[in-house]
């Protein structure tokens, strides 16, 4: 009893000497506004470093978005892709360069010493290229445990999928990743945007995530042009949907790279 009469007092004295500080205080030197708690992170994922995604990269930027973009370090420079003054551009501006093996190759077809190669050559190539290289996008999302086991090998954090989520042809997938990924070595998306995957469907993923509660949505983009192939968006429709993305941020939705999703320092890469 004796203690807590004299907490009592003290808090009155706390009170009264906190008070007329606080009543003084004019009204724009009130405390900012809390942000409101990411719950749903968009991943906005491009592979295959094709040339339109330097154009992406700029409508994302207007936006205020990062992306993560999965090169095939054997492919850059060639007809139609990424150069590495372009890709040193991207990464520059604040988006994540990933790795998506050296030739785009099926890796579940592959014996582990040729995934090796695969991985970990590739990573060290976007790496000597001054990239922090710290995830990767399995080509064709086609993987299996040997795959997983290899891109933990080469250094990486996290392999992200083409498959696993809530989508048009799941519906009874969980709406999204979790964060920290369940299984970093198989992060899940909804299947690839194709030419035919209307804007509704990306914003029904988004408004999924939210539902359920939050998570990570990586949404996975190749080609960005008009009428250029089955796994195409066109750059009106992508422009329709970050405009949108973007309007999310108050209900507490945010754009990441994937990168900053799964968190994690670059590590270093095998010896040899
Ligand atoms: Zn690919």
């Amino acid at each position: 009893m004796k203690t807590s009469a004299r907490l009592k007092a003290s808090l009155a004295i706390l009170t009264a000497l906190a008070l007329p500080a606080l009543s003084g205080a004019p009204a724009a030197a009130a405390a900012p506004k809390k942000p409101v708690k990411p719950r749903t992170i968009v991943a906005l994922t491009f592979d295959d470093g094709d040339a339109t995604h330097v154009a992406a990269a700029r409508m994302l930027q207007r936006h205020g978005m990062r992306g993560t973009f999965y090169v095939n370090s054997r492919t850059i420079g060639d007809d139609g892709k990424l150069t590495e003054r372009q890709l040193t551009a991207l990464a520059r501006a604040g988006h994540e360069i990933g790795g998506h093996t050296l030739n785009h190759v099926r890796l579940d077809e592959l014996l582990p010493d040729e995934q090796r190669t695969q991985i970990c050559e590739d990573r060290r190539a976007l790496m000597r290229m001054g990239h922090r290289v710290t995830t990767l996008a399995y080509p064709f999302g086609a993987v299996n445990a040997d795959a997983e086991r290899t891109a933990r090998l080469c250094g990486y954090n996290a392999a992200r999928t083409t498959a696993g989520l809530r989508q048009w042809g799941c519906r009874t997938c969980p709406a999204a990743e979790t964060l920290p990924p369940a299984d970093p070595w198989a992060v899940r998306a909804p299947g690839s945007v194709r030419e035919d995957t209307p804007v509704r469907h990306l914003k029904q993923q988004v408004l999924n995530a939210e539902k359920a509660g939050g998570g990570l949505v990586p949404l996975v983009f190749h080609l960005v042009c008009d009428d250029c192939g089955l796994y195409s968006t066109t750059p009106e429709r992508l422009e329709e949907f970050l405009g949108w993305l973007q309007a999310r941020g108050s209900r507490g939705t945010v754009v990441k790279t994937m990168a900053e999703a799964v968190g994690g320092k670059v590590r270093p890469l095998p010896a040899g």
